[in-house]
């Protein structure tokens, strides 16, 4: 299928398993889901395959070829870039977890598949990725060792914000969110451990990991550290060495804490609060910057229909399905959210009304045309939508003013018959 330009490419990935029934079957169900799959047989055919974004290995059994999880180095080394596997185990074993997990294999499912559950697992492996690069505050007390932490973090893929003065921590901490902070403090009166009990007691930053540098290899020092809440205690000797693998876990082990309270479960999308706190970040941001802004409010048409025809698991299956499609097509910026139980919020930066309503309006063509399927029957379902940007709000400058536009638009395309998007009318406009 030819997908609209506007709309961003289908995410790559490669099925490798050695029992081609299996892999087809599986291959099928991803490709509705809207991946672009290839299928492999052999470890090597991975070497041809490019721009993909996960490898899912599927074995026949434990004793079939792809059997040992340990193979996972082999396909790996295929690889020009790093790419996560996941692995779908014949059965759930312990011993198989294990050697999945001492390979490297960063997801590990077991068969039975409940292909939702797959579907999640990819998308929770190449959200990952699509993260933006780490942003770690540095503070350390004289040019030569910010250099040298500035450098380490470089090296491994990071981005360090430099901080001289101790005094400016919780004002550079507020405007720039970093990820994660580094510190290398020694000053009689002020350690690196006295900023982090300080960081500590402030509620705002409990989940930013700190990290702290010292000379001093005296356990007593590393007492006091874990005492203040310190995540990392890096003394001599190998400090620098350890420092960026250190931030990098801890990062990544706050991003992924922080998806788990900011999604939704059922479609991973940012449930309710977060997106209402997404908006009125973007919204400050746009209007700081200039930029347009464009708010759209997106619901399923019928709903109550499909859940009373083909029962309430189909029925989620159906919200499943258009918030993958949602966040297969929308651009990287795009923020998605599942704003209540089949209505969605979607925030696009720099876009305007007129431009979002055309994105909308394919992927609104294509949503039409997937083949859902109830038992064996083949069903098909709709949504409608409504749009608004930042120059039909006018002079307003509250969220709930682009909310309340966006939802009027969807209202009318409700009442126009449906299965269409609709734009905002200005502020103020018709009245
Ligand atoms: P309209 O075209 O006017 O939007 O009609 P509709 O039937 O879709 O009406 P409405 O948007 O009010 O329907 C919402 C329905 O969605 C009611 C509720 O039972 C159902 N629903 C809400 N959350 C979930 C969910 O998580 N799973 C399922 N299966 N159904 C849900
Ligand atoms: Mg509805
Ligand atoms: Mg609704």
């Amino acid at each position: 299928m030819q997908f609209p330009e506007a709309l961003k490419p289908a995410r790559r990935i490669c099925l490798l398993g050695d029992n081609a029934l299996l892999a087809r079957d599986t291959a099928l169900q991803l490709r509705a889901a809207g991946f672009d799959v290839a299928v492999a047989t052999q470890i090597d055919q991975l070497a041809a395959q490019e721009g993909l974004c996960c490898i899912v290995v599927a074995p026949a059994g434990s004793g079939s070829r792809l059997g040992d999880p340990a193979c996972a180095a082999a396909v790996r080394a295929q690889c020009a870039a790093p790419v996560p596997i996941l692995w779908l185990a014949p059965l759930d074993k312990f011993e198989a977890r294990l050697a999945a997990a001492r390979a490297g294999v960063e997801g590990f499912l077991a068969r039975p598949l409940e292909i939702d559950e797959l579907k999640a697992r990819i998308e929770t492996l190449v959200q990952r990725q699509d993260q933006p690069p780490c942003r770690v505050l540095v503070v350390a007390g004289n040019a030569a060792r910010l250099d040298g932490i500035e450098e380490a973090l470089a090296r491994a893929g990071m981005e360090a914000l430099r901080l001289h003065k101790p005094l400016e921590l919780f004002a550079t901490l507020s405007r720039h969110h970093p990820d994660a902070i580094v510190i290398d403090v020694d000053r009689p009166g002020c350690d690196g451990v006295d900023l982090a009990m300080l960081i500590r007691q402030d509620p705002a930053f409990l989940d930013l990991p700190v990290l702290v540098l010292s000379d001093d290899g005296d356990p007593a020092a590393r007492r006091r550290a874990v005492a203040a809440g310190v995540d990392d205690f890096l003394a001599p000797p190998g400090t620098r060495a350890d420092l960026a693998l250190a931030v990098m876990m801890r990062v990544e082990r706050s991003r992924a804490l922080r998806s788990l309270i900011m999604r939704d479960g059922m479609t991973g999308l940012y449930n309710h609060v977060s997106i209402k706190e997404q908006l009125l970040r973007e919204m400050a941001r746009s209007k700081r910057e200039g930029n347009p802004m464009a708010l759209a409010m997106v619901d399923l048409d019928y709903f109550k229909k499909i859940n009373d025809t083909y029962g309430h698991q189909v029925g989620d299956h159906v919200i499943r399905a258009i918030a993958h499609l949602l966040q297969q097509r929308l651009r990287h910026g795009d923020l998605i959210g599942r704003y209540g139980g089949e209505e969605f919020a979607v925030i696009m930066p720099g876009t305007s009304a007129a431009a979002a309503g055309r994105v909308l309006d394919d992927i609104r063509a294509l949503f039409a045309a997937v083949r859902l399927k109830a038992d064996d029957t083949v069903f098909h379902a709709t949504f409608s939508a409504g749009v608004a940007d930042l120059d039909t709000v006018g002079g307003g400058v509250e969220p709930a003013d682009l909310f309340r536009l966006a939802d009027e638009a969807l209202y009318e395309a409700k009442h126009a018959g449906r299965n269409r998007v609709a734009l905002a009318r200005a502020d103020g406009a018709g009245d």
